[in-house]
C-alpha cells in the first residue's frame, strides 16, 4: 500500500512527470518539464483532544475501519484551511457530540512511518448530551482504571494517555481535579512513536504496551 501514491502525469498540464532534483531543490520529486509544476508530498496533520468530563475522560469505540470496535480519542485528518485548534474540536464533535473548550497541547506525535503528525489537546466537555457520532459505536467516561490499555486503536491514543497520567503524578494531581484548579499545566509530549510500535496501528497481540503509572491511587 502506498501511503501517498506517485501521479504519472501533471496535475496540470497532463504531460508525463519526471522524477528527480527540481530545480533549487533539496529533495527528489515528480516533477513537469513541460509546465513547472512539482509534486510535494507532505506529512498529514491529525488533531483530536483528550476530552474531560466530570473527572473522566471520554473515550470512543470505533464504529469504522481501520480497528472497528477498539477504543480511541476522538481524532482524525484535518480539513484544507482549518486550524489545528478548530479541527481538534470539529473532530471530538463529530465523533462524540461533545463541545469542548480546548486547555492546552497535550500530545504532538510524529509517525514519519506513516507520514503523519497528531496534535493532541486536553479539553474540557462542556454539554452534557454526547453521545456516539456516525464514525463512534459508543462513548464512555473512563478513568485510570477502566482503560483496557490493549483495546486502544491506535499507538499515539496509547502514548497520548499514558503521557496524560505520567504528567499527573508527576503533577500530584487527581483526575477530577482539574476541573476545580487552573493552578497547574501538564509538560505536553513532543515525540516520535518508537520503534516497538512503529505498526500502522496498536493491537492487542505482539505489542510491547507497559501500563502506565496510576495516578488514581490516592493515599486513602
Ligand atoms: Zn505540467
Amino acid at each position: 500500500m502506498h501511503l501517498n501514491p506517485q501521479p504519472n502525469f501533471c496535475l496540470h498540464c497532463g504531460n508525463a512527470l519526471s522524477f528527480g532534483l527540481p530545480d533549487g531543490d533539496s529533495h527528489p520529486r515528480h516533477h513537469c518539464a513541460t509546465c513547472g509544476y512539482i509534486h510535494y508530498i507532505n506529512p498529514k496533520p491529525i488533531a483530536g483532544t483528550l476530552p474531560i468530563y466530570q473527572g473522566k475522560i471520554l473515550l470512543c469505540k470505533r464504529a469504522i475501519h481501520p480497528q472497528r470496535g477498539l477504543w480511541t480519542l476522538p481524532a482524525g485528518f484535518m480539513e484544507s484551511e482549518e486550524t489545528v485548534e478548530a479541527a481538534a474540536k470539529r473532530e471530538t464533535w463529530e465523533e462524540a457530540r461533545a463541545k469542548v473548550n480546548l486547555v492546552q497541547p497535550i500530545a504532538t506525535i510524529s509517525a514519519p512511518h506513516i507520514d503523519q503528525i497528531h496534535h493532541f489537546f486536553l479539553a474540557m466537555i462542556t454539554n452534557d448530551d454526547f453521545k456516539p457520532g456516525p464514525e463512534s459505536q459508543a462513548v464512555q467516561l473512563v478513568e485510570y482504571n477502566d482503560i483496557n490499555w490493549d483495546q486502544l486503536a491506535f499507538s499515539t491514543i496509547y502514548l497520548t494517555l499514558n503521557h496524560f497520567f505520567s504528567e499527573l503524578t508527576r503533577c500530584n494531581l487527581q483526575l477530577d481535579e482539574l476541573m476545580h484548579s487552573k493552578d497547574w499545566y501538564l509538560k505536553p509530549l513532543s515525540q516520535t512513536i518508537p520503534d516497538h510500535l512503529r505498526k500502522h496501528y496498536l493491537v492487542s497481540k505482539g505489542t510491547d504496551i507497559k501500563t502506565p503509572p496510576n495516578a488514581s491511587v490516592s493515599g486513602t
